[in-house]
């Protein structure tokens, strides 16, 4: 029997989802019932502490379940990521009073997203230009977003921005005066994620919005927030290959060309063997970082980087392979592996793109020299 409590949540979670995936992806939009249903129980931030309504949920839990999302939806998956991103950048930046709020919404079915990005600011977050002024009891935000994940859909978005020329994380409720919030036409990938450009001007909160009263250090702020986003992504690529695995395995066994099972044919067995090795590579890189991360071990942050790259190009390796074995059965919008292959190259961009994480990597490469470790 498993130890982990979130087991009995994922086998729920194939049966709401059913097979309405595809669907989804060709609409563009996740049911939003759903997705509510699901914060209302915790199981979009599964990590957040019981004392503010959550379920706990160790890391290695955490993602065995958010590779199970992956399995079943990319954008379903992306609203978990940028949920738990949201709760995890409030845990660590938050005040009491604000973790119990905040938190408390979070596990209680309103739904959050996390915003970094901006038009002159994507692999260099240092150029975030995004501004919270004080001004009396308030605040005042101006700036733009883009790109965010699951911002349609979402009630909180967790602002970045600079405050006294030092990082800052703002939580804004989406309907705040001067919010604007503008889907992105036809997104290529993780299409119903409800990804969004977020416009705010002279947005006026009280000073109890901003985490724990404002003044870090951006890279800081940045670097923690992302390490959740980034384990996460990595699972949610670990759920992509098994989805691929199961799709080509099958197909592979099914079809028969020229009198033989696709399977029996060498060249497309090595696709499928492949397939396994990239999917089992993900996982275990997965689990280390989990481990680290439940440890909090002083490898954390490399290893949810060597995770997320690892995973990322994994899954965009082996849906590339999985496409191959299906041929056309998996040529149509919707089609599970269809929306493997366009959401696993999205995962390749995020979060600190490959190029990004490959330089934190080789960084770290330069550190085990030094120290000879
Ligand atoms: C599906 C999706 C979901 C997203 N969700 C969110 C979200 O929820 N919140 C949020 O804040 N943002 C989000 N983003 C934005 C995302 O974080 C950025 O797209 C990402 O950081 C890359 O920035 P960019 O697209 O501006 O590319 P650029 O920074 O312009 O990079 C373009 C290319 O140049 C490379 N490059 C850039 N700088 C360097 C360098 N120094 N060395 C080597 N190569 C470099 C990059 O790796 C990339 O290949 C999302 C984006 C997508 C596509």
């Amino acid at each position: 029997m498993s130890d982990n409590p979130l087991e009995a949540a994922a086998a729920e979670l194939t049966a709401r989802v059913g097979d309405r995936a595809a669907a989804w992806d060709v609409d563009g939009l996740l049911p939003e019932d759903l997705l509510r249903a699901l914060g209302a129980r915790g199981l979009l931030c599964a990590e957040v502490p019981a004392e503010y309504g959550g379920l706990g949920a160790s890391s290695l839990h955490s993602g065995r379940f958010t590779a199970h999302a992956g399995s079943l939806c990319s954008s379903l998956r992306s609203v978990m990521t940028s949920q738990g991103m949201a709760a995890w950048t409030i845990q660590r930046f938050g005040d009491r009073a604000q973790r119990a709020a905040y938190l408390g919404r979070l596990t209680s079915g309103d739904l959050a997203a996390v915003a970094f990005s901006e038009p002159a600011a994507g692999s260099d977050l240092s150029s975030v230009a995004t501004t919270v002024r004080a001004d009396g009891d308030d605040v005042v935000v101006n700036g733009e977003k883009v790109w965010i994940t699951a911002a349609a859909y979402a009630d909180l978005i967790v602002v970045v921005g600079e405050l006294d020329g030092l990082g800052t994380a703002v939580v804004v409720p989406s309907t705040a005066e001067g919010v604007t919030i503008e889907r992105v036409p036809h997104p290529s990938g993780c299409r119903a994620a409800g990804h969004s450009t977020v416009r705010l001007r002279d947005v006026r909160l009280p000073r109890s919005a901003v985490l724990g009263g404002g003044g870090v250090e951006l890279s800081m702020l940045i670097t923690t927030a992302l390490a959740y986003g980034r384990i996460s992504v990595a699972w949610g690529c670990v759920g992509i290959l098994r989805a691929c695995l199961a799709a080509a395995g099958a197909h592979a066994a099914n079809r028969h060309q020229g009198g033989v099972a696709l399977a029996d044919r060498q060249l497309v067995a090595r696709h499928l063997a492949d397939l396994y090795a990239d999917e089992q590579a993900a996982t275990r890189v997965c689990e280390h970082a989990s481990r680290a991360w439940d440890g909090r071990s002083p490898e954390m942050v490399v290893a949810t980087v060597l995770a997320k790259y690892v995973s990322s190009t994994a899954a965009a390796r082996g849906s590339g392979a999985a496409v191959q074995v299906l041929a056309s059965a998996a040529a149509q919008d919707g089609h599970v592996v269809a929306r493997a292959h366009r959401d696993a190259k999205l995962m390749e961009l995020i979060e600190g793109s490959n190029e990004i994480c490959q330089l934190i990597l080789a960084g770290h490469t330069r550190v085990l020299v030094n120290t000879g470790d």
